[in-house]
């Protein structure tokens, strides 16, 4: 990435790698949500995006997330001041998208509002125990492990039907998809060979008669294998904030 360019010219950039890859694929540019992954970046960052346009924002680190949420809060009225309220300054939205142990899962019930790596049963019963009652229901995604993937997160793919039922019967919780983080690959064909794998997961759930509408998938450098098998969200870290240093 071009350390010269700045924030703003990354996300235009990004907007038209989506539109193009959207073209590519004969699919409506709006049909794909953009979730900017700000992990490792602080929340000044997140704000300057927000007037860009952009809201929901994607978070994998617990304790950096809740500060950052706070941070943005706490900030949003100050940067925003003197700005017409449109959708784009409104509320952001959070997304997290790390690893879940069963034992942490209540700050994520409480500060987010939707959670992409649900992949046990008992996580997913735990975040409806503990969303609050005052809010909506937390919106949930099935990760799903569609080959020898660097996550060590998700379930198998022949699991994700059940686990799927069962997230559509917790109260606390809304049901929307499937998310997966494919091995990465250089190979366009092999990109897109894990993401129609992901694709196919999603299919199964709709023909099991779940209403989902999300598939996750797609990342900075394979977001257009994505595009092309049907990715409705793709999660953009990189390309939008520049190259993140080591965790
Ligand atoms: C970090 C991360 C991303 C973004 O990756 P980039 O390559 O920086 O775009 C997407 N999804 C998940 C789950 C991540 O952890």
């Amino acid at each position: 990435m071009n350390g010269q360019s700045t924030l703003q010219e990354r996300y235009e950039r990004l907007h038209l790698r989506v539109r193009s890859a959207c073209e590519a694929a004969g699919r409506p540019p709006a049909s794909v949500t953009i979730l900017a992954v700000s992990k490792t970046f602080p929340a000044s960052r997140v704000l300057e995006l927000a007037v860009l346009g952009q809201h929901a924002f994607g978070e994998s680190y617990l304790q950096e997330a809740v500060a950052k949420i706070d941070a943005c809060e706490a900030g949003r009225q100050p940067v925003l001041a003197g700005r017409p309220a449109t959708p784009q300054t409104g509320r952001l939205e959070w997304h997290f998208i790390g690893p879940l142990q069963s034992n942490k899962t209540r700050p994520v019930a409480e500060r987010f509002d939707w959670v992409h790596s649900v992949d046990r049963e008992r996580v997913a019963r735990r975040l409806s125990e503990q969303r609050p009652a005052g809010l909506a229901a937390l919106n949930v995604c099935v990760q799903v492990k569609v080959s020898d993937e660097a996550a060590k997160s998700g379930c198998a793919p022949g699991e994700a039907v059940a686990l799927a039922r069962q997230i559509s019967r917790l109260p606390g919780l809304r049901l929307r998809g499937v998310m997966a983080i494919p091995a990465p690959s250089d190979d366009h064909a092999v990109q897109r060979a894990q993401f129609a794998r992901v694709r196919e997961v999603f299919e199964l759930l709709r023909h099991e008669g779940l209403e989902v509408d999300t598939l996750s998938m797609g990342m900075s450098d394979d977001l257009e294998a994505a595009i092309a098998e049907g990715a409705t969200l793709i999660r953009v870290g990189s390309a939008l904030f520049g190259t993140r240093s080591a965790q």
